[in-house]
């Protein structure tokens, strides 16, 4: 077989659900006048075939399968693009932003977590928090260095009895805690019973108004050089950080009358300092376990060029 009539199969196979008076002969005929006749290289003849047929079936680039994924743990995921086949857990739905979004949230295996999307489009069946699936012909994506898969109008998905354990991927951060971001100090939790969210304004998005009980945390960006993170510090690695305790960062709030001094205390604190931090990533964060304070940026040299520069 040609090369070209190999690559006009693919395609072919690729769109066979979608457009049933496409013959092979016809696609084989798109990539021929373009490689003979105008010079394309085969691979860019194909990608622009493939868009010629997307745009004919009003599908998008995620609706069409590959024919190819192939078994793949979340670790493995580092490239966009690729096709796979996914046994995961769903370990935490959040609220899509998006009404062409059906679910997102946080899929995981022994290897790691991995964030997904599954279009409303779709049509596929609702994954539950905690169930564990087979998910054949998802896709993989990357956006600003982070990975996700998406579910498509092609994906399979299996629901299987058996329970799954979930790796952590641990990060190692070593740099300057820039920025605390807003929600961070002493906080409000929900009371309900398996709910902690953070109460904004006294209320409980899910639960409404509620007394609310305090707790501390951090929200920062520590910023390595090459890249900001979003780190965690929950009570216990705040009380550490801070060496402030619950007790009196509620004394605190309670002779101000005000909970935005604890937070203003702690930014003083800790913006500009240099840490390590060590601990597991969950979606966009990293939940700082370990913690180590440094005397200043680690890598002198990178110090010394930036000196130079000046
Ligand atoms: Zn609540």
């Amino acid at each position: 077989m040609s090369d070209v009539r190999q690559h006009a199969d693919d395609i072919h196979e690729q769109f066979s659900d979608h457009l049933e008076d496409v013959s092979v002969e016809d696609v084989e005929e798109r990539l021929t006048t373009l490689v003979d006749e105008y010079k394309v290289p085969i691979d860019e003849a194909r990608r622009s075939v493939t868009n010629h047929y997307l745009e004919e079936a009003g599908l998008e680039r995620e609706d069409i399968s590959s024919g190819d994924s192939e078994k793949a743990n979340v670790e493995d995921v580092d490239e966009p693009e690729e096709w796979i086949d996914l046994t995961a857990k769903v370990i935490e739905l959040w609220d899509p932003r998006s009404d062409s979004v059906a679910q997102v949230g946080l899929l995981g295996d022994p290897t790691g977590t991995i964030k997904f999307t599954k279009w409303a489009k779709s049509d596929l069946p609702a994954l539950e928090e905690g169930g564990v699936y087979e998910l054949r012909n998802v896709v993989t994506d990357e956006y600003q260095g982070r990975y996700s898969v998406k579910l498509n109008s092609t994906t399979v998905i299996e629901e299987l009895d058996d329970d799954l354990e979930v790796g952590n991927d641990t990060s190692e951060i070593e740099g300057a805690l820039v920025d605390m971001q807003s929600g961070s100090g002493l906080i409000k939790r929900c009371p309900e019973e398996d709910c902690t969210r953070v109460l904004q304004n006294g209320r409980c998005n899910e639960h409404g108004e509620g007394e609310g009980e305090f707790d501390l945390r951090i929200k920062a960006v520590v910023d390595d050089g090459i890249d900001a993170h979003e780190v965690i510090f929950d009570k216990d690695a705040t009380e550490d950080l801070t060496g402030l305790s619950l007790e009196e960062a509620k004394d605190m709030a309670m002779d101000a009358l005000d909970t935005t001094v604890v937070a203003d205390e702690i930014r003083d604190d800790i913006v500009g300092t240099y840490y390590r931090i060590e601990g597991p990533t969950f979606g966009r964060y990293v939940l700082a376990d370990d913690v180590e304070e440094l005397d200043g940026p680690v890598d002198a040299e990178e110090l010394l060029i930036k000196a130079r520069s000046m």
